[in-house]
């Protein structure tokens, strides 16, 4: 079973985790990923993306940049 998250700023147990959507990049590279979990603590107030939510941002961006389509700031899902 997962351990219950713990906030990276604060260190309490309990961290939610909401879905968003959030450009990366820029100029003709920019990539909107939709659906990236946001880890969002309720005791500090602090929100942030966990590493491996990064990393998979980044293998996507790379995914992305693979691909032909021309148009701008095309939406990947986050899976
Ligand atoms: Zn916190």
């Amino acid at each position: 079973m997962k351990k219950k998250p713990i906030c990276d700023c604060c260190g309490k147990a309990g961290v939610m985790h909401k879905h968003i959507t959030r450009s990366f990049g820029k100029g003709d590279r920019v990539v909107v990923i939709d659906g990236i979990p946001l880890s969002v603590c309720p005791h500090c107030g602090e929100s942030y993306f966990a590493a491996d939510t990064l990393q998979e941002v980044e293998r996507l961006r790379l995914h992305r940049a693979g691909l032909t389509a021309r148009s701008t700031a095309p939406v990947l899902a986050y899976v």
